[in-house]
Parts: C-alpha cells; sequence; structure tokens
C-alpha cells in the first residue's frame, strides 16, 4: 500500500490549495500572494467608503 504524498497535517492555503510546512509559512504566503485578499477580510473593523451593501 503507498501513502499518498499529501501530507494531511499541513497547512493548506484554501485559495491556491499549495501546502506550506507550517501556519507561519502559509500565513506569510497569504500576506504576499493573497494581500488584497487577507486585508479584505482583516479589515472588517474599519469598512472601507462607498464600500457598504444597502438592502
Ligand atoms: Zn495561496
Amino acid at each position: 500500500m503507498v501513502l499518498p504524498l499529501v501530507d494531511q497535517h499541513r497547512p493548506k492555503c484554501f485559495l491556491c490549495s499549495r501546502f506550506f510546512d507550517d501556519l507561519e509559512a502559509l500565513r506569510a504566503h497569504q500576506e504576499s500572494d493573497h494581500k488584497d485578499f487577507v486585508e479584505f477580510h482583516s479589515g472588517e473593523h474599519s469598512p472601507a467608503p462607498g464600500d457598504v451593501a444597502v438592502f
């Protein structure tokens, strides 16, 4: 029986499906390669002007 090469315990970037050695490496990757996405989801305390949805 051959085990898959994918290590289930390693953190995976849900944006590009890449695996990283640890959470720090994943975080550094997301803050650089997915900078816009990270800033968007971490800036909920300060909504950008004109970005408010009205229902
Ligand atoms: Zn990524």
